[in-house]
């Protein structure tokens, strides 16, 4: 059985690849994701580095060096960290990973990435206004693709990785509130969905017509925003959730439409990147990172699966694991577990990825690790090694010494 930890990216202040892969080891894990390079420049609070406690990550910098060649017809080139000066993390954490016998994931953000939206506004999502997106890349924009693409080569193809694990996956979605106010189910649907020009050349492929679609997504948000914000705010507990979804899609087939649209691109998307790294590296074991089938994800989009474009289900051919990712408690946890795996249908692997930092108290490790078993996961995961106090990786080795199954790194 696989347990993992992550780090995001040059997070281990003062330690060593080689301490790093050690340190895995130490809390009873035996596989560690590497974010390669994050999509927002989250703040990080690291207790157990005193020296660098908190520490804001870069964004849309690569931790690795890039071989640039591979880019060279990319309306992109990717962007050193400038942290980790000559350092290549992916290479020095390939090399220790390998020593310790700890399998490494690389993780690749592919359709987020708040810098390179803003530097190149003709690759993000264009929403029903034609305005650009801050935070969301178009996946059917063919320079997107090229350059996640050429990521791919570069990583899996020069680096002895055991795994790649895509984040963000397409997620291109609303948040719940926006400054200035709340939006309710329908308009958060409608102003999800992207037009532009190569989403709509998309459409035509899979038979929908998207200037249509955008009539209709127009229409749709103009009936939310006629009502004041006062009343939306008023009513805010109730509008959050999908209450007026089912009626929507059964009243306009446009809509549903769209919403299958994304799903089969997405898909195929997502399998046109598989084909890529299986040629590079065939024992490769391919992932992605998806939110829970029903609860709302951690991140600051606060993802919904079925707007996110995130199904167990539509995906599980062309993925050979996916991390359900469910930070919360341990009755969440199994639910959401026993969901994905159902949806699943053992046609890929599901691993729960859970919650080592914030809120999780030293004794609900154990706990959690168990409702994810008990919930069907094939191995667990907990993010992360450089976010988790002392407390919770000496939790997290005391459950795996507890457990009989064995702890060796191997696929599956
Ligand atoms: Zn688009």
């Amino acid at each position: 059985m696989n347990i993992w930890l992550s780090i995001f990216g040059p997070t281990t202040h003062g330690e060593s690849a080689a301490q790093v892969a050690a340190g895995v080891r130490r809390a009873g894990a035996n596989a560690l994701l590497v974010f390669t390079s994050l999509y927002h420049g989250y703040r990080l609070l690291q207790r157990r580095y005193p020296q660098k406690a908190i520490y804001t990550l870069e964004t849309d910098r690569v931790f690795w060096q890039p071989d640039q060649a591979l880019y060279k017809d990319c309306a992109i080139q990717p962007q050193r960290s400038r942290e980790l000066g000559a350092m290549d993390l992916v290479a020095e954490l390939a090399e220790a990973c390998k020593t310790e016998g700890v399998l490494l994931s690389a993780l690749v953000p592919v359709c987020a990435g708040e810098r390179l939206a803003q530097e190149y506004p003709d690759l993000a999502v264009t929403n029903l206004y034609g305005a650009k997106d801050r935070l969301f890349l178009c996946y059917n924009n063919p320079a997107v693709r090229a350059y996640r693409m050429a990521m791919i080569r570069d990583l899996v193809g020069r680096y002895e990785l055991d795994a790649l694990m895509l984040d963000k996956i397409p997620q291109i979605m609303l948040e719940q509130r926006a400054f200035s106010g709340l939006f309710d189910a329908p308009l958060r649907t409608v102003g999800s969905f992207c037009f532009c020009q190569h989403c709509q050349a998309a459409g035509k492929k899979y038979g929908l017509n998207l200037d249509e679609a955008r009539a209709r997504a127009l229409e749709i948000a103009r009936r939310s925003l006629k009502i004041p914000a006062h009343i939306v705010e008023a009513l805010g507990h109730q509008l959050v959730g999908d209450t007026e979804i089912p009626l929507l899609l059964l009243e306009e087939p446009l809509i549903r439409r769209m919403l299958e649209f994304r799903f089969q691109s997405a898909v195929d998307f997502v399998g046109e990147l598989k084909r890529l790294a299986k040629s590079l590296r065939p024992r490769l074991i391919f992932q992605a990172a998806f939110v829970p089938p029903a609860h709302i994800g951690h991140d600051m989009t606060s993802p919904r699966a079925w707007l996110t474009i995130q199904s167990y289900k539509l995906y599980r051919e062309v993925l050979d694991e996916i991390f359900c990712v469910v930070h919360w408690d341990a009755q969440t946890v199994r639910f959401e577990t026993e969901r994905s795996v159902a949806a699943v249908e053992g046609k890929t692997r599901v691993v729960t990825s859970m919650r080592l930092y914030g809120a999780t108290r030293p004794e609900e490790v154990a706990e959690l690790a168990e409702a994810a078993l008990a919930g069907g996961s094939q191995g667990v995961s907990f993010l992360g090694y450089d976010v988790a106090g002392d407390e919770l990786l000496n939790a997290l080795r005391a459950w795996s010494d507890s457990c009989d199954r064995p702890a060796q790194a191997g696929q599956g």
